[in-house]
């Protein structure tokens, strides 16, 4: 908890970068949320892997087998870190957001989904195509629980139906009452889909523990590099499904018909939504990460993170102009992502200061959940608030917020200079 230099070593940590100032000052990289550096132990695996990728599934020759065993051996690697049950299908996507949309495209008919107004538009969005209702923000965890179970029973009791829920939000960090929801849903019939995009990277996700149907991630998020991301869960809706993409590597079995067409037989395992030549490196990436992660334990880096997140409050509660946003109140358990906003200061203005002036890379805006922080910052939802919004005189309410966010691999001094730099 005292390692001042950040438990697991992450890329980028001696990287300099100018200030307007003058000089230079390694870079303290603050926005996790968006993206986390790589872990060095992710960078190094891929290195030693990469003289020797070949072409997965198909290629006969040795490093094809190499590759196919690493890309199934990292399915297996992810299976057991979110501690799977048996049967449930890793399909490997692009991302999070393509994980949910592979999920929303696989609904069966007239699936009914329930979803928070306070989700990341890439769990608000994908299932505009079906019967959706959207439910208001919840002011706190039992109110979330209270407003779900409301809606599910006014529900038609017959159809499928599906909640989707982020674990920890990317906005304010609070983590949501994931087995509580997922117990609310099963007891009305309906399947949950839990969007780990910002909680598996700070806490461990049992889909047992939690009892949820699928589990969404990214890689750039868990200390791999962009490119992939993860959909786990339960293999029946998935099978049932037209494949996410047609083309080879879903179809088994492809015939010309005798009035001209084509008819194709496709997989039932989780190569039915992986169509193409699939980003090996990727994945083993992610399964390199979930080890990292695992070995070093998350009681470790959860210790860590919270004393980040204790230094980080305590310095933004001790600058009067500053309003942290929060959902569920002070007392919430969170992740490490804070976002705030400065009386009287464009946020914009705000962080492209901390990069300036401080090298500190931090983000700013809505943070691709619009609805949830316009609720927070109490804004009309005409209001435009983007980069660029104007200046918020004293007394009148921001439009968008700043927002730090941390993880494994950060050191104390990067924390510390971001609230000297806001103080
Ligand atoms: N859900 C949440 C909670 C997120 O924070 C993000 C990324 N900001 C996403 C989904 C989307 O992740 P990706 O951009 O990797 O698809």
């Amino acid at each position: 908890c005292s390692d001042s230099s950040g438990a697991l070593p992450v890329l980028g940590r001696d990287v300099t970068v100018p200030l307007v100032t003058g000089g230079e000052v390694t870079y303290a990289a603050l926005d996790y949320a968006a993206s986390a550096p790589a872990l060095q132990r992710v960078w190094d695996d891929v290195a030693a892997y990469a003289p020797y990728y070949g072409s997965v599934h198909r290629g006969a020759g040795y490093l094809s087998q190499l590759s196919t065993d690493l890309f199934e051996n990292a399915r297996r690697t992810v299976e057991e870190f979110l501690d799977c049950r048996a049967g449930d299908q890793v399909v490997f996507t692009r991302s999070t957001t393509d994980s949910l949309n592979l999920l929303a495209a696989a609904l069966p008919a007239d699936c009914q989904v329930f979803v928070f107004e306070t989700e990341h538009h890439a769990s608000l969005l994908p299932w505009r195509d079906a019967r959706v209702t959207y439910l208001n923000a919840p002011r706190t965890p039992g109110e979330a629980v209270d407003t779900l179970e409301r809606a599910l029973a006014a529900r038609d009791p017959y159809g499928p139906a599906l909640v989707c829920v982020t674990g920890a939000s990317n906005v304010t960090g609070e983590l949501w009452p994931v087995r509580e929801l997922a117990t609310a849903a099963h007891a009305h019939g309906a399947r949950i889909v839990l969007d780990a995009a910002q909680l598996a990277p700070h806490h461990p996700v049992s889909v047992q523990d939690l009892d949820v149907d699928w589990v969404a991630f990214s890689g750039h998020k868990l200390y791999a590099p962009f490119g992939s991301g993860v959909l786990a869960g339960r293999s029946d809706w998935l099978r049932e499904a037209e494949p996410y993409l047609a083309g080879g590597g879903a179809s088994r079995r492809v015939t010309r018909r005798e009035d001209g067409g084509v008819d194709v037989e496709w997989h039932d395992s989780a190569a039915r939504h992986e169509a193409g030549s699939p980003n090996v490196i990727g994945a083993y990436a992610i399964a390199s990460a979930c080890k990292a992660l695992t070995e070093e334990g998350f009681d470790r880096l959860i210790a860590r993170e919270q004393h980040l997140i204790r230094t980080v409050r305590a310095g933004l509660a001790e600058v009067p102009e500053v309003r942290v946003l929060s959902l569920f109140g002070d007392d919430a358990p969170r992740v490490g992502v804070i976002s705030f906003v400065v009386e009287g200061w464009n946020s914009s203005h705000f962080a492209a200061a901390l990069s300036a002036e401080y090298g500190i890379g931090v983000r700013d805006g809505l943070f691709c959940a619009h609805p949830l922080v316009r609720t927070l910052l109490g804004s009309a939802p005409e209001a435009q608030g983007e980069c660029g919004a104007p200046e918020a005189a004293p007394g009148e309410k921001s439009l968008n917020a700043i927002r730090v966010s941390f993880g494994a691999g950060t050191p104390d001094e990067h924390v510390e200079r971001f609230v000297r730099a806001v103080r």
